[in-house]
């Protein structure tokens, strides 16, 4: 069986990650007539349920899968396709908040043939490695499948690649929790420059996320 490829959409918050992974979704669905799945992690609720969201506000059906078992995509593909054929391509939002699984699940679905497209944050708000997402790169042929989207820093105009965590308009300090859903109240796009991060350990420190 030839092997699927992965497209991988990474960056900060306010990248357009979702509204770009959509773009490649009709594209690919209007132009290249591919049947895809798209899906998203089950505890990601900021767009509601069913649904991935951009920051414009569109919308776009999505099948929810557990976070903590990344597997049970396999039984959804099953489901799908026993109601209406073989799907090309399966397309994932906010992969950031799988388990490391994901990297294995990925794997597999490309071995089994699918395309996949995915977008998730590669950082979180530490500048730390979030997730899956960027061992995911492991799994591109080439590096023209990853497309690494930026934003502009809120403070300076400067492209931006970071992501900060506001508490009370204030930057949050380095042992806030790694996940903590929240919009433009919570979040901001930073340049390295802007980016802070108060109490940050100024020695030698352990990754805090697995
Ligand atoms: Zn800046």
């Amino acid at each position: 069986m030839k092997r699927g490829n992965l497209f991988l959409l990474i960056g900060n918050m306010f990248a357009n990650k979702t509204g770009t992974l959509m773009h490649e979704i009709e594209v690919l669905r209007d132009f290249g007539r591919k049947k895809i799945l798209v899906a998203k992690p089950d505890w990601d609720t900021r767009s509601g349920h069913g649904d991935i969201k951009d920051f414009h506000g569109k919308t776009m059906t999505a099948v929810e899968v557990s976070t903590t078992s990344p597997w049970e995509i396999f039984h959804l593909i099953s489901r799908e396709e026993e109601c209406c054929g073989k799907l090309d391509v399966i397309a994932f939002d906010e992969i950031q908040f799988f388990s490391r699984d994901f990297y294995l699940v990925v794997n597999r679905l490309l071995e089994r043939g699918y395309d996949v497209i995915a977008s998730g944050l590669a950082l979180d708000f530490r500048n730390e490695p979030f997730g899956s997402t960027l061992e995911l790169i492991g799994l591109c042929p080439d590096l023209r499948t990853v497309r690494w989207l930026a934003s502009r820093c809120a403070q300076c105009g400067e492209v931006a690649y970071l992501t900060q965590r506001l508490i009370d308009g204030k930057p949050a300090p380095y042992d806030s929790p790694q996940v903590l859903v929240g919009g433009k109240e919570s979040y901001e796009p930073r340049c390295y420059s802007c980016f802070e991060l108060p109490e940050k350990p100024s020695g030698a420190y352990s990754l805090k996320s697995p």
